[in-house]
């Protein structure tokens, strides 16, 4: 799934667009999903692909949505990310490859890794009962 830059410009919100097209971050605690504790799956704004489950979800306490891992093996890619001077892990959807976060080894022990994702790059789809 892909489109020009043009299209993602006009389909996704401005700050939507400057995380997921251009690899913004945004602000710390900003988001509205950090503190979403429903069950339920975290997807992509650009192409509603699921990315992360509600029981994988954790309080990093970084201000940003935190997982320990995907919703499944397909549903991120990542790439090695050497901008501001640092060598990061950029974590990206699978589907349309709009820029999610980055990944880090200081999660919790069950896989050690922690996705820190922008909730703005995501929606909250909560579990039907
Ligand atoms: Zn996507």
């Amino acid at each position: 799934m892909t489109h020009t830059d043009d299209e993602w410009r006009k389909l996704l919100k401005p700050d939507q667009y400057a995380v997921l097209r251009k690899s913004s971050t945004e602000r710390p605690f900003a988001s509205p999903l950090l503190n979403e504790h429903r069950p339920g799956v975290f997807a992509c704004a650009g192409c509603d692909r699921g990315l992360f489950s509600s029981e994988t979800k954790f309080d990093s306490g970084t201000g940003w949505p935190s997982f320990w891992a995907p919703l499944d093996d397909g549903a991120v890619g990542t790439s090695n990310d050497d901008s501001l001077g640092m060598v990061r892990t950029a974590v990206h959807c699978s589907r349309c490859g709009g820029h999610l976060g980055h990944v880090f080894n200081d999660g919790p022990k069950v896989t050690g890794l922690r996705y820190c994702m922008n909730g703005v790059a995501m929606t909250f789809k909560p579990a039907t009962a």
